[in-house]
This record gives structure tokens, C-alpha cells and sequence, in this order.
């Protein structure tokens, strides 16, 4: 049978405009910095400078955080929620507006692939901003008590892996519930924060209620420690987020943390394979992996593990990597030097440790930073690979013979983020389902995400929920 080369298919560049230089984000306004310190972002696909984004040290935060306490309280906390709806729905249209915009701008600066950000985290983005807005006349009715009131100045830091879906899952909550925010953007992955603080001018936001504070992680630290911040929302590795812990203890500051996963997705010998290799390669290949609900470890009973790994491969021989603005790339670039080099390091320890290493043929561009999509066999559950997070594009296969075996490997990790479940019996998904240790559990299907569905882990995977009604808990004092 012939098969068919695709053709490029990239997507135009130039509808983003990316300034040569960007300040800080406060009080409605674009200001250089007091630390006079600025750093570049690149575009991980081909290593070129982007942008030369500030760095904002702790007066620089203090001014942002005065910023929002002084928005607090003289426009944003006692405007009615009728009103801040609003704004927050118009900040919805403007984002679907703009929204091919903003989805090329975060393909160029995170390396993910353009259907992804284009049919993913945009439409998500818009969809949570249009939810919260929804709810911000009606909190007297999301079960927190009759009259729940806004907590104050929430300081918000996000990762780099969905630079604007984890900005919306911050600030459209934190804004409907009537608190203000500074959020700290990840140091390689600023743009689409700082295109929404346009947006935010542009919806005539009045100013400090969003303030955007870029740096790496002492400006985060900053944010965490200064002490007329309210509420800490963080996503990213449980590492800072142990320490972050650490510095809110014992202050009056409200916490939810989002850390790291190493999910479970569990085949069952009765599973649809076709449909189950689909829900494995979304699963762990989908954003080149940087998910910290990513179905990183395959459990398959080992009566069907020859043939679906079979499957498996000939589809993973089918993913295209490459350029992250062509419609019909599968795999984008690793985000940063440092994560490849994580993944790396991880991967040759699961070769040291004794698992089998496979990757499809699969050229890779010369420039930039990319990563083969990689299946790892014969793994144990004391490997490295089978417990720490790799966040990248690598599977570990692990195999069982009976539902609680199954269940016992699933749980047997410090994290407890996401898990799925592949089977055609319903009573057994919802068997096991109750026996798992973590916050989401997807049956026959896989990184599956609505606004309306609260998302949130067990263990070392953090506290609190984000997203739905859960979602706003965090943002209201009773
Ligand atoms: P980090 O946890 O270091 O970064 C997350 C955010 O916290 C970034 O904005 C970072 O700033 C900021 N930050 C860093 N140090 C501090 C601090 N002491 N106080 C306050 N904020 C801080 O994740 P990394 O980007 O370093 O990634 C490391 C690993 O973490 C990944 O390999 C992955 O395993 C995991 N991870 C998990 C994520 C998840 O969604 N669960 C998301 C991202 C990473 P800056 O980036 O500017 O340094």
C-alpha cells in the first residue's frame, strides 16, 4: 500500500506581534522595572531570542502587591458580582477573539504544537473565564454559605507546561469570587501572560485588579513570602512546593498547592485496544508529555501486553515531531534546555536499571530541543523511571495479572493526581475507580478536561481543588 508523506502545513507567524521588550504588568500598566534586570525567552524549537522579558525582584512585587490591595479595596471587592461578571465575560470574548493569536504566541514560546494550543488550551482558556464569570453573581449558591466574601490579594505563580490555560485556572476563579491577584508567570514561558495583561487593558479592567510579575524563582519566592498577600495558588513541581508550604505555615495565608503526578493508566484484557493505544499515546504524548497528570505509567494485564505493545508501536511509528507551527505535528519541542536534560538523565537511569529502551525511526531538527517519543518494557516498580516524574515523552510499561495487583501498582507511588481505567465492564471501572488513590480517575478515555469538573491531587500530588464549584472554595473566606 502507498503511504503518503504529509506536506508542511505551518501556520502563519506573523498575525502574533512579539515586542523586542516587555516590562512588568501593575496597576493597568506596562512599567520597567525597579530592579533594572531584564532575561530572554526563546523559542525552543529553533533556540531563537524571542523577547527580552523584566525581571521583578521584591520591590518590585511589593509595588505590584500594593497594587492589588489598594484595587481590593476600592473597586474590586465591593463592586457588585453582576459587574465583575462583566468584565470577566468580555476578557472570555477577547480571548476568542484573539484567540489564533494567542495560540501561535504560546506554540512559538512553548514549543507545543500548534493543534494543540489551537484546539485545546484556547478553547479551555475562553471556557473557564466564560464559567467563573458565570458564577460571579451567584457565590451565595455555590454551597460556601449565604454571604461568602473574597479572601483579599491571592499571589498565583504557574508553571511553564500550559502557560495560559494555568493563568485562566488562576485568575478567572480568584477575579469572580472578588479578590485581586499578582501572578508570577514561569521565566521561559511569559508571552501569553503578558498578551492577557493587554487584554486586560483592552476589557478596560480597572487597574491593580491583575497584576503580571515576571522573573524566575526568587520572584516567585517574593510573591509566597510577602506578607500582605492573602492567598498562595500554586502549580508546578513538589518540590517548590514543599517549600512553599514551608513559608505559609504558621501565617494566616490561605494555600492550594498543584504539584507533580505520575499517573496510572490501567488496560484490562477485555479493553478495546484500538481505542486504548489512542487513550495511551494521548495520555503521555500529548504536550510532549509536560503534564503533571500525564499516564506516564502503562499498566497492561499481561495476557494482552504482546499485542497491544505491538499496536502501540506501529502507532507511535506513525507521530510526527517537528515544528510546533505546522498543523500537522503530533510532538513539539521540549520546552527547555534544563527539562530535556531531566529527561535525559531519567531515561539512560531506565537503561542503567535494566528496562528495554524503544523509540519509532524519527528524525529530529538540528536546532532546538527535542525528544523522540520513547517506550521503556521490563520495568520494575523500583525503577526510577516507574516513580519519579519525567515529564516528557516517556512511557513506562509495567504488566499485571489480577485486578488487585492492578490497583496495588497503581497506588503504589507518593502521587495520587490522575489515574484511567480501560475496560468494557462498567461495574469493574467502577470497582477499581473506588479503589484509587487519585483526584481524577478517566475511564476508556484520557486527559479529558472542562472547567465544570474540579481537578486537584492526594499525597504528594498537593492540596485543594482548582476549576467547578471546588474551585472557588479556595478563593472565599465563609
Ligand atoms: P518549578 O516548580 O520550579 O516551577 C514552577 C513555578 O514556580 C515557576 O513559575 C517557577 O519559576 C516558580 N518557582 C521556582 N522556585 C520557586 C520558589 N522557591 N518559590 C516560588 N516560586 C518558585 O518547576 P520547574 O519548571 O523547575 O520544573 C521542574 C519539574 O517540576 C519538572 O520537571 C516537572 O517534573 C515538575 N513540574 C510539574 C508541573 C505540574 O504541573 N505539576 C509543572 C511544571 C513542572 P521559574 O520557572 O521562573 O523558575
Amino acid at each position: 500500500m502507498a503511504v503518503f508523506d504529509y506536506a508542511p502545513a505551518p501556520e502563519s507567524r506573523s498575525i502574533v506581534d512579539i515586542q523586542p521588550t516587555y516590562g512588568l504588568f501593575i496597576n493597568g500598566e506596562f512599567t520597567d522595572p525597579r530592579s533594572g534586570e531584564c532575561r530572554k525567552t526563546v523559542n525552543p524549537a529553533n533556540e531563537e531570542v524571542l523577547a527580552e522579558v523584566a525581571e521583578a525582584d521584591a520591590s518590585d512585587v511589593d509595588v505590584a502587591v500594593r497594587a492589588a490591595r489598594q484595587a481590593y479595596e476600592t473597586v474590586w471587592g465591593p463592586m457588585r458580582g453582576s459587574d465583575r461578571a462583566k468584565y470577566l465575560f468580555r476578557i472570555a470574548r477577547i480571548i476568542q477573539e484573539r484567540s489564533r493569536e494567542l495560540a501561535v504566541l504560546e506554540s512559538i514560546d512553548n514549543g507545543k504544537p500548534i493543534k494543540e494550543s489551537r484546539d485545546v488550551d484556547l478553547p479551555l482558556v475562553a471556557a473557564h473565564f466564560f464559567y467563573y464569570a458565570g458564577w460571579a453573581d451567584k457565590l451565595a449558591y455555590a454551597g460556601f454559605g449565604p454571604d461568602p466574601k473574597p479572601l483579599g490579594v491571592a499571589g498565583q505563580v504557574i508553571p511553564w507546561n500550559f502557560p495560559l490555560l494555568m493563568l485562566a485556572w488562576k485568575i478567572a476563579p480568584a477575579l469572580a469570587a472578588g479578590n485581586t491577584v499578582v501572578l508570577k508567570p514561569a521565566e521561559t514561558t511569559p508571552l501569553t501572560a503578558l498578551h492577557f495583561a493587554q487584554i486586560c487593558q483592552q476589557a478596560d479592567l480597572p487597574p491593580g485588579v491583575v497584576n503580571i510579575v515576571t522573573g524566575g524563582g526568587a520572584t516567585g519566592a517574593a510573591l509566597v513570602a510577602h506578607p500582605d498577600v492573602d492567598k498562595v495558588a500554586f502549580t508546578g513541581s513538589t518540590e517548590v512546593g514543599r517549600q512553599i508550604a514551608r513559608t505559609v505555615a504558621g501565617t494566616r495565608k490561605r494555600l492550594t498547592l498543584e504539584l507533580g503526578g505520575k499517573a496510572a493508566n490501567i488496560v484490562f484484557d477485555d479493553a478495546p485496544l484500538d481505542q486504548a493505544v489512542e487513550g495511551i499515546v494521548n495520555g503521555i504524548f500529548f504536550n510532549q508529555g509536560h503534564v503533571c497528570c500525564a499516564g506516564s505509567r502503562l499498566l497492561v494485564q499481561e495476557s494482552i501486553a504482546d499485542e497491544l505493545l505491538e499496536r502501540l508501536k506501529r502507532r507511535m511509528a506513525t507521530l510526527r515531531v517537528g515544528d510546533p507551527l505546522d498543523k500537522n505535528t503530533d510532538i513539539g519541542a521540549i520546552n527547555s534546555a534544563a527539562q530535556l536534560e531531566k529527561i535525559r538523565a531519567l531515561s539512560a537511569a531506565g537503561e542503567a536499571e535494566g528496562a528495554q529502551r524503544w523509540s519509532p525511526p524519527c528524525e529530529l531538527p538540528a536546532r532546538g530541543f527535542w525528544f523522540a517519543p520513547t517506550l521503556f518494557t521490563g520495568v520494575s516498580q523500583t525503577h526510577r523511571i516507574a516513580r519519579e516524574e519525567i515529564f516528557g515523552p516517556v512511557l513506562s510499561v509495567l504488566t499485571f495479572r489480577t485486578p488487585a495487583e492492578a490497583v496495588e501498582k497503581a497506588n503504589n507511588t507518593p502521587y495520587g493526581l490522575s489515574a484511567g481505567i480501560w475496560t468494557e465492564k462498567g461495574s469493574r471501572i467502577l470497582a477499581i475507580a473506588d479503589q484509587l488513590r487519585a483526584g481524577v480517575v478517566w475511564a476508556n478515555t484520557f486527559n479529558k478536561f472542562d472547567p465544570t469538573s474540579p481537578f486537584g491531587g492526594y499525597k504528594e500530588s498537593g492540596y485543594g481543588r482548582e476549576g467547578g464549584r471546588h474551585g472557588l472554595e479556595a478563593y472565599l473566606a465563609r
